[in-house]
C-alpha cells in the first residue's frame, strides 16, 4: 500500500512539474501606457493587463492614452475606472503618445462630456466594470452615444463578477468621488458648477483582480491607509501583486504607501503608480524623488511602470520578464 502511495506521489509530483513548466507561459502581462515612452511621468496612471487567455483590461486610462485611436491600445475587452476624478476617468487626453514633455505632457484634447474611458469603450466595444454608484453613470453615457448600456457592469464591495475569465472585485478606497458637473451639462450642470457642487456617484474604489493563472492583483485606486488593506485585500483576497498610488497630497505619499505594502497588503511585488512627479529620467529613478523614497522604503520587489515596457508576472506575483 505504502509503495502504491509512493508511486502515486511520484506521478503527482511529475504532473506538478509539468504544470509548473506550462505555468511559465501562464503569465499576466502588464503594459503601462504613460505619457512618454520608457519613463514614469506625472500623469501616468493607465495600465493594460493581459490575462494568459488573451483578455485585455485597461485600468484607469486617465489622460495619457491619446483617445480611442491611440495605437498602443489594441483590443480592449474591459475598462476599469476606480473613481471619477479627471486624471482617472480621463476628462482630457494627449494628442499622441510622447506629446509635450515628461515634466509637462500635452493633454490638451478634451474628452468631455463623455470621458476618455467612455470614448474608448464605445470604439473598442469594451465592458466598463465599476463599483459603487458608477455603473448607472456609465450605462447612461454609453446609451446616449449609441452604445449598449448593458456593457456597463456592476461589481460592488464584497461581491465579484467574472468577465473574460478574470474575476473582478472592488474594495474600499479612502478618497472622494465627486462627479464633475461638466459630465452633467445643461442648466443643471451649470448650476452645480456655480455652486461648487459635484455629482454623487458613490464611493471611490480600488480593485482586486484574480486572473486565470491564479494571480491576485490589488489596484489601490486613489486611497489613504485603510484597515481593509490588511483585513480584506490581504486577509481575504491574499493579493500577491499590488499597484499602489504614492503621489502624496491626494493619496498616500511614498512613506504611507510603503507602510501599506510592508505591513498591510504584504504582496510579493509592487508597482508604484500615480507619482505626480517626474519619477524617472532615462528610465532610472530620479534621486530624491517620491518614487525614490518609495523604492527605498518598500521591503518587497518594486517594479517601475515605464511606459510601453511590458512586464510579465507569474501566479505568485513574481516578475519573470521585462522588469
Ligand atoms: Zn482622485
Amino acid at each position: 500500500m505504502k509503495k502504491h502511495l509512493l508511486v502515486f506521489a511520484a506521478l503527482c509530483w511529475g504532473s506538478a512539474a509539468v504544470t509548473g513548466q506550462s505555468a511559465v507561459a501562464q503569465e499576466v502581462k502588464i503594459t503601462p501606457l504613460g505619457s512618454h515612452d520608457g519613463e514614469l511621468c506625472p500623469g501616468d496612471r493607465a495600465l493594460v493587463f493581459e490575462d494568459p487567455n488573451g483578455t485585455r483590461i485597461l485600468y484607469d486610462v486617465g489622460r495619457t492614452v491619446a483617445g480611442p485611436t491611440d495605437p498602443r491600445l489594441g483590443k480592449i475587452d474591459i475598462i476599469l475606472v476606480s473613481h471619477m476624478h479627471g486624471d482617472h476617468a480621463g476628462n482630457a487626453h494627449s494628442k499622441a503618445p510622447n506629446a509635450g514633455t515628461c515634466e509637462s505632457p500635452d493633454m490638451s484634447v478634451s474628452a468631455m462630456p463623455n470621458s476618455n474611458s467612455v470614448n474608448i469603450a464605445l470604439a473598442k466595444k469594451s465592458k466598463i466594470v465599476t463599483g459603487s454608484e458608477m455603473p448607472a453613470f456609465f450605462a447612461a453615457k454609453l446609451a446616449a452615444n449609441g452604445g449598449d448600456p448593458k456593457d456597463s457592469i456592476l461589481t460592488r464591495f464584497g461581491g465579484s463578477v467574472r468577465v473574460g475569465g478574470v474575476t473582478i472585485a472592488t474594495v474600499h478606497a479612502l478618497h472622494s468621488n465627486g462627479l464633475d458637473p461638466d459630465y452633467v451639462g445643461g442648466e443643471l450642470g451649470k448650476s452645480m458648477k456655480a455652486a461648487g457642487i459635484a455629482g454623487d456617484v458613490g464611493q471611490a474604489t480600488g480593485y482586486v483582480l484574480t486572473f486565470s493563472n491564479g494571480l491576485v492583483v490589488y489596484l489601490s485606486g486613489d486611497t489613504g491607509i485603510t484597515a481593509d488593506q490588511d483585513r480584506v485585500v490581504r486577509g481575504h483576497y491574499n493579493a500577491k501583486l499590488a499597484v499602489m498610488n504614492i503621489g502624496d497630497n491626494f493619496t498616500t505619499g511614498p512613506k504611507e504607501a510603503a507602510y501599506v505594502i510592508n505591513e498591510l497588503v504584504r504582496p510579493n511585488a509592487v508597482i508604484p503608480s500615480h507619482v505626480n512627479e517626474v519619477g524617472t529620467k532615462g528610465g532610472k529613478v530620479v534621486p530624491g524623488s517620491k518614487t525614490d523614497t518609495f523604492v527605498k522604503a518598500a521591503k518587497v520587489a518594486v517594479h517601475l511602470p515605464l511606459s510601453g515596457k511590458t512586464m510579465s508576472f507569474d501566479n505568485a506575483g513574481k516578475c519573470v520578464a521585462g522588469c
